[in-house]
């Protein structure tokens, strides 16, 4: 069995240039739930002046169904939007820092060990708040402008976020520049330094044609959680050709196939995909949708 978070309506959304309405946002979520989904990153309290198209994460969460078997995740990247976050009912805060000092600073003006000093002050206050919280690292498996990302880094702002009282971490292959072997060594560094217990989830980008490897590399090394999105949704704006996350529906397909369960229906996440390529009015990357369940 393994445990999906939808990201599409956070990290796949957030890169599209055209502007979702509210009411399609709740509906995609609602479809997702309809084919399983339990755990979703609904909504990014970031600043709307840099990213638009999170404007409405008030709106879209007040519009969800409340149920106690479904969570919903909100992304927080400093005491602004945890604050924002306080004052809705999200259940999840997924705190976010990089790894790699030259992309928080373009990213967020400052280098790590900053923004973790902050951040994990966000933890513990979250906490106390009564919410969830899980420490997302970003550029985990690589940066774009410093190259490779010592894993003795990672751990070390790992267990920055677990001393805060993180009980679950989510390693983010921000764009895309994993491999599986890599995958496989920086998973039992991260299991030898914190055990078994705490939950490890996986976030990969499809950027280099990796996703899916870099997934199943993650699950023999023993991790069940992975980060994907609806359709292969995601990309960058910037970008015309850049792809997104690991496509949710291509995954459930590889994992069905290999008599893992993964508590969806593939044909109602493939038939939401259509939906949204529809609503997007464009292609978009999974490629089950257009193949065909076999
Ligand atoms: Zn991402």
């Amino acid at each position: 069995m393994i445990d999906i978070c939808e990201v599409g309506p956070r990290d796949g959304l957030q890169n599209e240039s055209k502007h979702v309405p509210t009411t399609i946002k709740v509906e995609l979520i609602n479809n997702l739930i309809d084919a399983g989904i339990r755990n979703i990153e609904a909504v990014s309290f970031v600043n709307p002046k840099v990213v638009p198209q999170m404007v409405d994460a008030e709106e879209v969460l007040s519009q969800l169904p409340k149920r106690c078997d479904i969570r919903y995740g909100g992304l927080v990247l400093s005491r602004s939007g945890f604050a924002r976050a306080l004052e809705t009912d999200v259940d999840y805060l997924h705190v976010v820092t990089t790894t790699s000092d030259s992309f928080n600073l373009k990213n967020a003006k400052r280098t790590v060990e900053k923004a973790t000093e902050e951040l994990t002050g966000v933890v513990k206050e979250g906490i106390d708040a009564g919410k969830g919280v899980m420490g997302v690292l970003g550029t985990a498996f690589g940066c774009p402008f410093e190259g490779e990302v010592p894993v003795k880094r990672v751990l070390e702002v790992a267990e920055t976020f677990i001393k805060s009282g993180c009980t679950e971490i989510t390693l983010a292959d921000t764009t895309g520049m994993a491999n599986p072997k890599q995958v496989e060594s920086v998973v039992a560094s991260f299991k030898k330094a914190f055990g078994d217990d705490l939950t490890l989830g996986l976030h990969f980008h499809n950027t280099r044609g990796l996703g899916l490897a870099n997934i199943l590399a993650g699950y023999s090394a023993g991790v069940k959680r992975f980060d994907s999105s609806i359709a292969g949704l995601g990309g960058c704006p910037f970008a015309p050709k850049a792809v997104g996350n690991v496509c949710t529906e291509d995954m459930v397909n590889m994992f069905h196939g290999m008599d893992v369960p993964t508590n969806t229906e593939l044909e109602k996440l493939v038939k939401t995909a259509k939906w949204l390529e529809e609503n997007m009015g464009r292609s978009l990357d999974g490629m089950l949708m257009k193949a065909g369940i076999a």
